[in-house]
């Protein structure tokens, strides 16, 4: 009788939690379940970087003499019966899921074998850490959870001070692009023979894929994952913060880290990372806006956003407070049916590389699918389906929460609803588009224009309600009712023609 592991597609690391707990090498499995990704359509090069990064952790562990079984198959339960009874496993160790529906699969499987879950430790805060926290709390908001955690961990702090005197740099890290940005470029690899046989899966099996397979230039391996870490340490983060907002044509990636990915599937852990950010802080003397502004992403909003995922329960993926139905645009599938510029550019980068930065998905994306009134649970379903990094813990409170105000303020103090003039203000996009961002109305009206207005109106009752609206809602009363009309006959056209 013996202990095996399982180790899960997003647990890639040799210090998580079950291989941990295990002094000896016992019998390790991990698997492939092609099933398991047909439940819905995936980014292919999603597929390509899961599995293989998951063969590459099965040769690192193999050849630190734990013996690994690789298996491929249709669903996870064979697989998993066959290798029990092969190593007479009488306890399984699984490491806590993130995701919840994986916690669901688990329990519906019925081996013949006593199961132990171990506490995930890819995350700062457990569970039961930020249930403490959060328990009794009128308000969730992410600045009070992110102080918290400064003092809990003791980063960037001056006894109880944090360093420098203030918590955040905001107000010199939302800087609109000036012309002739130069980012560096970010770190690229070449695919091996393991990631060309990965992409040879995909491409010949009956997935129904997103995106295009090639080229593709993701590390699979936590060496890969590391070295984008010392590349982004050295070269992106001390200009992280600045231009931290922006968009620019061509320039898909500015400053930020590209470390999702890395982190999400295990191939990095959020403390090393923020070690790197600090020891070059202290090394080099970076601009504390940058290191701040990078730190605050891991240490607040990413432990936030698992953390908020597992408080706020199961019923939150069904939650859609504005009731918005529209279905999700075929556009957002195929890039080439809009010529809106800024759409057109973020989502053919997202077709090629399966990535788009923060801003882009909260205030492209994100924003147009709120003030159009597209289906919270649709417009989830899509980002799940077309962005690399895509788990259930991290896009439920992304998506729902943050981007669409579906869940009617657990997180947001305000929707993040926002018009061309935004976009105009922190990107080149309105350059040579077919619409004019500052026509509200007529044939050229940016449909950020006409969505953006025509959403404060139809759900001004509620909006008013929500404390940081107040100035925005007395702007509503500056249009004519003929204006007023004329944007509802423009939305309804846009229906009619794109939906
Ligand atoms: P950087 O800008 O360099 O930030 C550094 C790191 O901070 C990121 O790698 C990420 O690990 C973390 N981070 C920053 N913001 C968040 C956040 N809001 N939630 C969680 N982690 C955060 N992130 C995902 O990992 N997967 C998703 O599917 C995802 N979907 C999103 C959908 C929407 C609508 C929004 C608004 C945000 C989403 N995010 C998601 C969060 C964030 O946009 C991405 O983590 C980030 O853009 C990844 O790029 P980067 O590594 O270059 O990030
Ligand atoms: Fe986007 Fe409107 Fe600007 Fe065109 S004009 S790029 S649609 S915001």
């Amino acid at each position: 009788m013996s202990i095996g592991v399982w180790v899960l597609g997003d647990q890639l690391w040799r210090q998580q939690a079950a291989l941990q707990s295990c002094p000896e090498p016992v019998p390790v499995i991990l698997i492939e379940s092609h099933d398991w990704v047909k439940q819905r359509r995936y980014h292919a090069q999603k597929l390509v970087l899961v599995w293989s990064a998951m063969r590459h952790f099965a040769q690192e562990l193999e050849a630190a003499g734990w013996p690994v079984t690789y298996a491929i198959a249709p669903d996870f339960a064979t697989p998993l019966r066959q290798w029990i009874e092969a190593h007479h496993i009488h306890e399984l160790r699984i490491m806590q899921p993130s995701d919840r529906p994986f916690r669901h699969l688990i329990a519906t499987l019925d081996l013949p074998c006593t199961i132990k879950f171990l506490p995930n430790n890819h995350f700062l805060w457990s569970e039961a850490d930020f249930q403490q926290w959060a328990a009794g709390r009128k308000t969730l908001v992410l600045e009070y959870f992110y102080r918290a955690g400064r003092q809990r961990f003791q980063i960037l702090m001056d006894g109880k001070s944090p360093v420098g005197g203030k918590w955040n740099y905001d107000a010199e890290n939302r800087q609109p692009p000036p012309t002739h940005l130069k980012p560096p470029s970010p770190l690229r690899f070449s695919a091996d023979q393991i990631t060309k046989d990965v992409i040879k899966t995909v491409t010949q099996g009956n997935f129904a894929t997103y995106g295009h397979i090639e080229p593709f230039y993701w590390g699979v391996t936590r060496a890969q994952a590391l070295q984008v870490l010392t590349h982004f340490i050295e070269y992106r983060l001390p200009q992280f913060g600045p231009y931290q907002d922006a968009m620019v044509v061509g320039e898909e990636t500015l400053w930020h880290s590209l470390l999702s990915p890395y982190l999400n599937l295990g191939l990095l852990h959020p403390q090393e990372v923020i070690d790197a950010a600090l020891a070059a802080y202290a090394e080099r003397q970076l601009p504390l806006n940058s290191v701040e502004g990078f730190i605050r992403q891991i240490l607040g909003w990413r432990e936030y956003m698992y953390g908020l995922y597992h408080y706020l329960g199961a019923d939150y993926c069904q939650q859609n407070f504005f009731q918005h139905t529209q279905p999700v645009p075929a556009f957002f599938w195929w890039s080439d049916r809009t010529q809106m510029n800024c759409l057109h550019h973020v989502l053919s980068q997202i077709e090629r590389t399966g990535y788009a930065h923060h801003i882009q998905r909260l205030m492209i994306l994100a924003n147009f699918a709120l003030i159009a009134g597209l289906s919270p649970q649709a417009v989830e379903n899509w980002f799940h389906s077309v962005f690399i990094d895509a788990y259930d813990w991290v896009m439920q409170t992304n998506v729902l929460g943050m981007g669409l105000f579906a869940d009617g303020g657990r997180l947001a103090s305000k929707p993040y609803a926002a018009s061309a003039n935004y976009i105009q203000r922190m990107s080149n996009y309105c350059q040579g588009c077919a619409y004019d961002p500052k026509q509200r109305v007529g044939d050229r009206a940016c449909p950020f224009n006409f969505f953006y207005w025509h959403f404060l109106a139809r759900h001004r009752e509620v909006l008013s309600h929500q404390g940081r609206m107040s100035v925005i809602l007395k702007n509503l009363d500056k249009l004519s009712a003929t204006e007023t009309a004329a944007i509802q006959q423009q939305v309804q056209r846009w229906y009619a023609e794109n939906l």
